[in-house]
This record gives structure tokens, C-alpha cells and sequence, in this order.
């Protein structure tokens, strides 16, 4: 699997209200997700290739983008509603391509929310009957898969995004899905 983004976020997915797991809710709802942090437009890159299943609108200003990559599904979440061209439903993807670019929540903040889902369901992937991630079965903890994916075909060393974060605009943070 391809990282998301081409540079890693310096702000770590796997702690705080970032992880897949934390509290959301008041504790009521856990996080379905990774939450990676980067620039509003930062490019959304296919983890792998696959075929575009939906996009609609996700949360506070921003939209989602589910892509099916055959052995796993995933929710591209909190992107921008401008797509590149060609990303529609049902397009081809590969491994690689464009296909978001990072939104900026109604409150400010800006990350990519990402979820995966094993495949061994179907139907929606919000399931607000499904305590305690309320969603769709087959979800997946994306920590691992993110941990150990590639940065490019050629793999070189990570890079880090940029420090962008003011202590004023972390305190605005939410992250709610
Ligand atoms: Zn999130």
C-alpha cells in the first residue's frame, strides 16, 4: 500500500484525538479512523489501484471520497468538493494518482480522515447502529496499514511535512469523525 499523502504528517496519527479508537462524542462514538494532518489542497493520493464506489458530503464543509481498492475499501474523508478531473463515480484509479486534495473544516482545521474496510461487508459504511465505531463491520484499524506504507515505488526515507500548525489554530482542532 501507498501512504495518502506524498509526505508524512509530522503531527503522528496514532495518539490523541488522532488514533484510530480516541473518543468522539463524549465518549459515546470512537474515532473510525487515522486522522493525517496536512495543508488545505495537499494532494490525496490512491493507496492503491481501484475503482471509485461514492462521494458525497462528509462533515463540516467537507466531502468524502470512497474508493473500493478490491481487497480493502477506502473512505477518503474531510476532502475538498473539488475532485481532479476524471474522479468520478465508477472511474479507474491507480496506485498513485490524484484523486482529492485535503478540505478545510467549517472550523479551520484540515486533515485527511482516513478509514479502511476489509470487504467482508457491504453496504454503507456509516452504521450509526454499530457501537462503538458506528460503522460498517469489516472496518479495519489503519494504524498498521498507514505504519507500513510505501512513500513511493521506490521507497525512499520519509519525509516530514513542514511544521504549519500554530498553537492557536491546534487549540481550534476538532476532529470529530
Ligand atoms: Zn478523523
Amino acid at each position: 500500500m501507498l501512504f495518502p499523502l506524498n509526505a508524512r504528517p509530522s503531527l503522528a496519527y496514532n495518539t490523541g484525538g488522532r488514533r484510530f479508537g480516541a473518543n468522539r462524542s463524549s465518549g459515546t462514538r470512537k474515532h473510525a479512523g487515522c486522522d493525517l494532518i496536512a495543508p488545505v489542497g495537499t494532494a490525496v493520493r490512491a493507496v492503491e489501484d481501484g475503482t471509485v464506489k461514492a462521494f458525497y458530503y462528509f462533515y463540516h464543509d467537507t466531502y468524502a471520497l470512497e474508493v473500493d481498492h478490491g481487497v480493502f475499501t477506502v473512505r477518503y474523508g474531510e476532502v475538498s468538493r473539488s475532485l481532479p478531473a476524471g474522479i468520478r463515480i465508477g472511474a479507474s484509479v491507480t496506485k498513485g494518482q490524484h484523486i482529492a486534495s485535503i478540505g478545510r473544516l467549517s472550523g479551520g482545521s484540515h486533515m485527511l480522515h482516513f478509514e479502511m474496510y476489509d470487504n467482508s461487508a457491504t453496504g454503507p459504511l456509516t452504521n450509526r447502529r454499530n457501537p462503538p465505531y458506528q460503522r460498517r463491520a469489516d472496518l479495519m484499524d489503519p494504524t498498521p496499514h498507514l505504519d507500513a506504507a510505501r512513500m513511493d515505488a521506490g521507497e525512499p526515507a520519509p519525509s516530514v511535512l513542514p511544521q504549519f500548525i500554530t498553537p492557536w489554530s491546534f487549540a481550534r482542532m476538532c476532529f470529530p469523525p
